[in-house]
């Protein structure tokens, strides 16, 4: 299956990702350089993540939003997906992570929490 890179546009061939392999690795040499750099400046700005890094903010940002990121830039506030409360790290608040993940008794509450997360989802995805 022929693909287009979502980043350089050249074409390769592959079923799942959506870069070349090219790219995927520079992305995850960008990813590597920003997390390590977080990891030695915990208190470090999203400014001063990209100048240092030399990594694009919207890529910086990309990687923030995919919640990959242990440690994010001071400055960057995260919610919830979920419930929407601040959250230092990921993408869930550790509540709704738990009812996700949850018990067997909370298994309804679960089912209508993955909805809620994958109507959340399409939302991001139609705005796209
Ligand atoms: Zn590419
Ligand atoms: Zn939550």
């Amino acid at each position: 299956m022929l693909r287009n890179c979502a980043d350089c546009n050249q074409v390769y061939v592959h079923a799942v990702n959506k870069l070349c392999p090219d790219c995927t690795k520079k992305r995850n040499e960008q990813f590597t350089k920003v997390k390590e750099y977080l990891r030695q400046h915990p208190m470090a700005k999203i400014h001063e993540v990209v100048s240092e890094t030399g990594v694009e903010l919207e890529r910086v940002r990309e990687f923030i939003d995919e919640g990959r990121l242990r440690i994010v830039p001071i400055d960057v506030t995260l919610h919830c997906q979920i419930c929407g409360v601040v959250i230092p790290s990921g993408r869930i608040c550790s509540q709704c992570e738990l009812e996700l993940t949850g018990t067997e008794e909370a298994e309804q509450h679960d089912q209508k929490a993955k909805m809620h997360l994958l109507e959340f989802w399409e939302k991001q995805n139609r705005k796209k």
